[in-house]
């Protein structure tokens, strides 16, 4: 656990699907992140990008270790470009009344063609 980031929750979702306890469509992994695709995808391409640590929210990511977003950018890019044509949306849902339903730091890569029409 980093210094600045709180301990998890033990029923954390993402935790346990980073874990393997839980699983999933995996299209990504390195010793900082694991992306894999949403199980409600509101775009051709919807890939969620997760922090192996647990941090609730990007703000307290951004304390926790900052180093840590423009990797997770990098990572959406390649995927972006690896699954589709290469242009994306990423979107951090942040705090309950702005949509965040999973308190564990993810980043939604929206993608294909029609991304734009996504509400997420
Ligand atoms: O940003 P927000 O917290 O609302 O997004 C959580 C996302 O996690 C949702 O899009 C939901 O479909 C996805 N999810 C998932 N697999 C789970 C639980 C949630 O893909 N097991």
């Amino acid at each position: 656990m980093n210094a600045d980031s709180a301990p998890a929750p033990a029923d954390c979702i993402f935790c346990r699907i980073i874990a393997g306890e839980i699983p999933s469509d995996q299209v990504h992994a390195d010793d900082r992140v694991v992306a894999f695709r949403d199980l409600q995808p509101q775009a051709p391409v919807h890939v969620l990008v997760v922090p192996r640590e647990h941090t609730a929210d990007v703000r307290e990511l951004a304390t926790a270790d900052p180093t840590l977003l423009p990797h997770l950018v990098a990572v959406a890019s390649q995927i972006a470009a690896e699954l589709a044509d290469g242009d994306f949306r990423l979107v951090f849902n942040t705090g309950a009344a702005a949509g965040q339903t999973v308190m564990h730091t993810h980043a939604h890569v929206l993608a294909g063609t029609d991304q734009h029409e996504s509400t997420t």
